[in-house]
């Protein structure tokens, strides 16, 4: 049989179901001894690393990389833990001898399953390379029981795609019975927030399904604090979601270059609407409706606001009505430094002084390199000194032109139409270039300009008419309830 010590588990995560409302077939159970067995199983399978098991509903979440539980915020109304086994249990346990707690197998009665013997409820995440069915066998469950629930699950949720983290909610039992230790009384997974799935087994032995909605409610959360290093981590720190803090990066993106324009004391702010079950966990990731940065250690700030104008892309506006978007990016790529800039210069290769005709942006060879704009493409691949050339024709007679690629995007080809943001290649060193490094170009009828000063100057559209009205209407309302929201991680939201 077994050890229980097999079990790869965790402390309960939480759990989908009061243990109280669960317990069908458990109410004779003696609540002292019940928790002792279920003490000594959590501490059997605690991981040295595993914090206080404070882990009441709501308050994680799952990593969006890795799907591993992350801490997550405290609920302003969260729901109350549902059980008293969680609230007895201290933080550090000695291990027990799991098989001294447990009851010797009755072999005078060795049938049929006796249902009220002592329970154990865990939640178990999926590791690497576990499935369903790998995870019943090391808990002990028999293979043709393990068989009809994982073709009971199945029916309704993919077992194939479920995800490393993945929380199994187990409910098993021992029976009297030496060739059946165990017995998978209620299974619990909830491969989406909204949804659980709950498998039981009925009194006949046979096992059924019931699926568990939750509803699901947007909730209004702010995040704000000093740019401490970098605004990502900054940003994580102060709890904001992943998809968020992108959208926020984004909205910042033509105004801001976090690299070079943030300095000690700068501040950012966020206003985050997202989704809530009934029960408290976060049912999506989350958008910003409102965010604000200020650079150069307080010299300038940046306010969007979230919109959608009647005919156009929802996205982000200045409080004035200006969308943040401009024709062209300030950098066509995303990490990077300058190492050169436009204007008279002694070439590093060819040796004289002559018209720098760009802008020189160094970065790791294979970093991508974006579209600055919306455009088609006019001319792509060698061109002398210029290695692998992409060069691409905007509106208002501008062109912008890319050199020393590695590679040359597929599809990027002349006439091809290319979208801003849009990969066109990768940093290289191809033609005559001492090292990896974009050289960026910016034309206007035909003729170099300096794209930096271009960039700041770029043309921006603004609302006008109804969608001003609306919008005006929406900032008044966004600045009104950004004031009670809640707050995120307890950062103070001034
Ligand atoms: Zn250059």
């Amino acid at each position: 049989m077994p050890h229980p010590q097999a079990f790869m588990a965790r402390p309960p995560l939480e759990q989908i179901r009061p243990a109280v409302s669960a317990g069908r077939h458990w109410k004779n159970v003696g609540m002292c001894f019940g928790s002792l067995v279920f003490l000594a199983m959590v501490s059997l399978m605690a991981l040295p690393s595993m914090k206080e098991p404070d882990t009441a509903v709501g308050e994680f979440d799952f990593h969006p990389e890795s799907g591993r539980p992350v801490a997550l915020m405290a609920m302003p109304e969260g729901p109350e833990m549902p059980t008293e086994m969680l609230t007895e249990m201290p933080p550090e346990v000695p291990l027990p001898d799991i098989a001294k707690v447990l009851p010797a197998p009755d072999m005078s009665d060795p049938s049929p399953p006796d249902f009220g013997s002592p329970h154990v409820e865990a939640a178990i995440e999926l590791q690497k390379g576990d499935t369903v069915a790998r995870v019943l066998d090391r808990l002990g469950i028999e293979a043709a029981e393990i068989a009809e629930i994982v073709e009971v699950l199945a029916d309704r949720v993919r077992l194939d795609r479920l995800p490393i983290g993945q929380a199994l909610i187990v409910k098993l039992q021992r029976l009297h019975e030496e060739e059946k230790p165990t017995v998978l009384v209620g299974l619990s997974i909830r491969p989406e927030p909204q949804r659980a799935f709950n498998v039981e087994r009925d009194d006949d032995g046979g096992y059924s399904m019931e699926e568990e909605v939750f509803e699901v409610a947007p909730r209004l959360m702010r995040a704000s604090g000093e740019v401490d290093g970098s605004v990502i981590a900054s940003a994580e720190a102060a709890g904001v979601p992943h998809g968020p803090l992108a959208e926020m990066l984004r909205a910042f993106s033509w105004d801001v270059n976090f690299q070079h324009d943030i300095k000690p004391g700068d501040r950012f702010d966020v206003l985050v609407e997202r989704s809530w079950t009934s029960d408290g966990r976060p049912a999506d990731d989350g958008r910003v409706l409102w965010a604000e940065i200020t650079t150069g250690g307080g010299a300038d700030t940046y306010s969007v606001y979230r919109f959608k104008p009647r005919d156009g892309e929802e996205f982000f506006y200045s409080p004035e009505g200006e969308s943040v978007v401009k024709a062209l990016l300030r950098t066509p790529l995303n990490m990077s430094r300058i190492s050169s800039r436009f204007g008279q210069r002694r070439h590093p290769v060819l040796k004289f002084t002559r018209l720098h005709s760009g802008v020189d942006f160094a970065a790791p060879p294979g970093t991508p390199i974006l579209a600055a704009g919306a455009g088609h493409v006019i001319e792509a691949g060698r061109f002398g000194g210029y290695g692998n050339w992409v060069k691409i024709a905007h509106d208002g007679n501008l062109a912008t032109g890319y050199a020393h690629l590695s590679r040359i995007a597929p599809g990027v080809k002349r006439s091809a139409r290319v979208r801003q943001g849009q990969v066109i290649g990768y940093v290289g060193s191809t033609g005559l270039s001492t090292g990896p490094h974009l050289h960026f170009e910016l034309h206007r009828g035909g003729r170099p300009i300096d794209p930096l000063t271009m960039a700041r100057t770029a043309q921006r559209t603004r609302l006008a008419g109804k969608d001003l009205e609306r919008f005006k209407a929406q900032v008044a309302e966004t600045d009104r309830v950004r004031e009670t929201a809640a707050t995120l991680r307890g950062e103070e939201s001034n």
